[in-house]
């Protein structure tokens, strides 16, 4: 009876879960459910990769209660296509950040290859199509600063050939030959292995990142590269001011190179209300002790930190941030760099989501947004993943392997 009773309590649970995830304002039209089913979506920037990393028991075969992925969520939204973040802090370096990242690589291709009914590695445009016909999600890899290479253009192939597609060229901190938005430059852009750096990424097909850089980073990075590059996930500073956020000069600018902004959710980088809001100092202790309380354990710190964050806008003490701020960005770029150059860049469980969208399962929402803005399908598709995959054709094509 005792067992029977905590079954009924147990269905009855899963019967409220259920009905929490269906809100009726995550509701979309037939129209948007069925054009998002048919695009190939892709997700340039995923951190993921620290759950694989620091928490032993995560299952991303099943539906979790915390974070933003796993492969049920992603097939509620829709994904198709997830570039893992291979990351560490930019003060990690040398011959331990290389440790660490092969870790990382290692980590992604094992969830990979233990889950074949649901992934796919990917390391081309044509893959990510194979995938999708296949009805597997494609898993690609991202390198997220370039001080993983630890000053070295062999390490820099190693790493494509284990099926990195992208190089952010800093993260927060400046490296040995790139200066970040992070902090006060010290190279004025790129030094000459700077730009080595960017050569050597056209040569292997790779993917050419600027999310994070400096402004000179940036302008350097164009006038040396050959291919179209991306933001993996950067938003408009014209909305909210954050320096890793692109100005409209840069917008424009990666126009004429052909490139793709994939647009970030982080709820600072779409609101300029919610970044520049005055924390409270029992705000800040609240950070602080997160931050001694996860240590290393950098899984722990990004999920506490979305969670303290998003329990501020609920309860008033931070502005709200809503979902259709991702809208918004996408709009902005369209009307500055046209709709050929923006796609999705989510910085999922890596950030702070806005209200409402707390993960990928929430993805359709902004297929029917834009819809309801008066987007033409074609359109939608290039910015689901159309445009993303283009960019990839077109830097695999100018790449000399
Ligand atoms: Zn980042």
């Amino acid at each position: 009876m005792r067992l029977l009773t905590s079954v009924v309590v147990a269905a009855a649970a899963v019967v409220l879960a259920d009905a929490v995830v269906a809100q009726p304002q995550d509701a979309v039209s037939a129209r948007a459910k069925a054009l998002h089913d048919r695009a190939i979506v892709v997700d340039t920037h995923d951190d993921t990769t620290q759950r694989f990393i620091w928490e032993k028991n995560f299952n991303i075969a099943v539906r979790n209660k915390d974070g933003n992925i796993d492969i049920p969520r992603m097939r509620d939204g829709g994904m198709d296509a997830i570039f893992f973040s291979i990351w560490m802090s930019g003060d990690v370096t040398g011959p331990t950040a290389v440790k660490q990242a092969l870790d990382q690589i290692d980590a992604v291709r094992e969830v990979v290859r233990t889950h074949p009914n649901d992934f796919m590695l990917a390391t081309s445009a044509a893959d990510i199509r194979k995938a999708a016909a296949a009805h597997k999600i494609a898993a690609l890899m991202g390198m997220e600063g370039g001080h993983m290479i630890d000053d070295d253009l062999g390490m820099l192939r190693v790493y494509a050939a284990l099926g990195v597609r992208y190089l952010t060229l800093t993260h927060s901190l400046n490296t040995h030959w790139a200066d970040s938005s992070g902090e006060k430059g010290v190279h004025d852009g790129l030094t000459p292995f700077g730009k080595d750096v960017v050569r050597e990424l056209n040569r292997l097909g790779m993917m050419v990142d600027i999310s994070h850089v400096s402004d000179k980073t940036f302008f350097d990075a164009l006038e040396t590269t050959k291919a179209p590059m991306i933001a993996s996930h950067s938003s408009a500073r014209a909305i909210s001011n954050a320096p890793r956020n692109m100005t409209d000069d840069m917008l424009r600018a990666m126009t004429k190179n052909g490139g793709v902004v994939m647009i970030n959710y982080n709820a600072g980088f779409l609101s300029e209300e919610f970044r520049a809001a005055p924390r409270s100092a029992e705000f800040r202790a609240q950070e602080d002790a997160i931050a001694k309380r996860c240590g290393k354990d950098e899984a722990c710190d990004i999920k506490a930190t979305e969670q303290l964050n998003q329990a501020a806008m609920r309860n008033g003490q931070l502005p709200t941030v809503s979902w259709e701020k991702i809208v918004e960005h996408i709009d902005h770029v369209v009307k500055i760099a046209g709709v050929d150059h923006v796609g999705l860049g989510s910085d999922f469980d890596g950030a702070t989501m806005p209200i409402g969208m707390e993960d990928v399962s929430k993805l359709p929402k902004i297929t029917d947004a834009l819809l309801k803005k008066g987007y033409s399908e074609a359109d939608i598709e290039k910015i689901l993943g159309g445009n993303i995959l283009r960019v990839m054709e077109q830097v695999e094509r100018a790449a000399s392997r």
